[in-house]
């Protein structure tokens, strides 16, 4: 069918087997909310994105997601939940220009790509330490946590949850008594119950496990975010985001519409708990298939340190990685072939990511070494 804009629409609806590393697969529920909500939200007579962020409506949404986060990760009392735009990579940048004075030095727990670019971010900004690195192992794990020496001087010690490039993932977090430790999380947020009271700051760009890309959230001690430096430019400081709700200017307001689709979704799905037990589930299909495979595949990752969200392996070489990335395609697999800066393969099993396109995904590498 023709629509009046030149696109032609598909009646019989498909999905694909969608493993995209970010932006990624969302809930069908939540596209198909979405969809019914589109020309009218709750009686409005417009969509989300047609109204203004200061309407009734958008003010109701902006409350009511943040009351998701809370009650979703148990928030206990003098945290903030921002949501502000620039990804996560801004993040990289404000963390320093907001919380590294000049008189102190900031620590980087070393882990992975993701690791590495906020590291060097922080650089630009003053005093770092690499606090500990996985490099010698080719960040195949998660380096030892509990030598990590911190000096009396440190602003914080920065972490990466999950490496969704490397697949790494920490199963534990460093004790750093009062220095405040600082976790991106942007492509392991809500996918298992995380204890934030041990955090100064968690936050994530939305777009593997919470919604489309364009929003990011900031959780943080009311302490970190309500005293930035004066001289900072005024979009670039937590306190001015912190202060007007999030609203100092125009939001991204679709995004934070679909993050609060998306965090319904986990409510009702059972929680944080249930999404952790779904992904371990899912995961671990992929992984017995690599290791009962007799090193047809190998996982990137130590067993140790092995990531619920992206699970890399390779093949014996890229001939067959090509192969079996053009075979997967044309079985209706998206998304296995790794980061452009490391090769290989990596599926991605977000939350959002069913049961059934795992399995699928399992029985199809295992059918695919049969034959090669
Ligand atoms: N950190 C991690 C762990 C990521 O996976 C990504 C994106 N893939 C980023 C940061 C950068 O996020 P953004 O594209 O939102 O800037």
């Amino acid at each position: 069918m023709m629509t009046g804009v030149g696109i032609h629409v598909t009646t019989t609806m498909k999905r694909a087997f969608n493993f995209n590393a970010g932006p990624a697969a969302l809930p069908l529920e939540v596209l198909k909310a979405a969809a019914e909500q589109m020309t009218d939200y709750e009686g409005a007579g417009m969509s989300i994105m047609e109204m203004s962020h200061r309407s009734k409506h958008y003010e109701r949404l902006n409350d009511e997601t943040q009351q998701l986060f809370r009650s979703l990760l148990s928030i206990p009392e003098g945290y903030k939940v921002l949501f502000l735009q620039g990804g996560a990579s801004t993040q990289f940048a404000m963390i320093p220009m907001n919380l590294l004075p000049a008189d102190k030095t900031a620590g980087y727990v070393v882990t992975g790509s993701w690791a590495i670019k906020a590291f060097k971010e922080a650089q630009l900004f003053g005093a770092t330490f690499e606090a500990a690195s996985s490099k010698p192992t080719a960040y195949d794990r998660v380096p030892d946590l509990s030598s990590i020496a911190l000096p009396s001087n440190a602003a914080y010690l920065h972490v990466t949850s999950n490496e969704t490039i490397e697949g790494v993932q920490m199963q534990t977090f460093p004790n750093t008594g009062n220095t405040p430790l600082i976790a991106d999380m942007s492509s392991d947020i809500l996918s298992r119950p995380v204890d934030v009271s041990k955090f100064g700051m968690i936050y994530a760009g939305a777009q593997k496990n919470l919604g489309p890309s364009g929003v990011t959230v900031v959780i943080a001690k009311d302490e970190l975010v309500d005293a930035s430096p004066k001289t900072l430019a005024t979009m670039l400081r937590y306190d001015t985001h912190s202060a007007n709700n999030s609203l100092y200017n125009t939001p991204p307001s679709f995004s934070v519409y679909m993050m609060n689709l998306v965090l319904r979704w986990i409510r009702d799905g059972g929680g944080l708990s249930e999404m952790e037990r779904r992904n371990k589930e899912k995961t671990d299909l992929l992984y017995r298939v690599i290791d009962e495979s007799d090193g047809f595949y190998t996982g990137h990752a130590d067993p140790a340190y092995r990531s619920r969200m992206n699970v890399t392996f390779r093949l014996k070489d890229e001939a067959l990685e090509k192969a079996f990335i053009k075979e997967s395609e044309a079985a209706g697999f998206v998304g296995l072939k790794g980061h452009r800066s490391v090769g290989g393969c990596r599926a991605s099993t977000y939350n959002a990511v069913p049961y059934e396109t795992c399995a699928a995904l399992a029985e199809f590498m295992t059918d695919f070494q049969k034959k090669h």
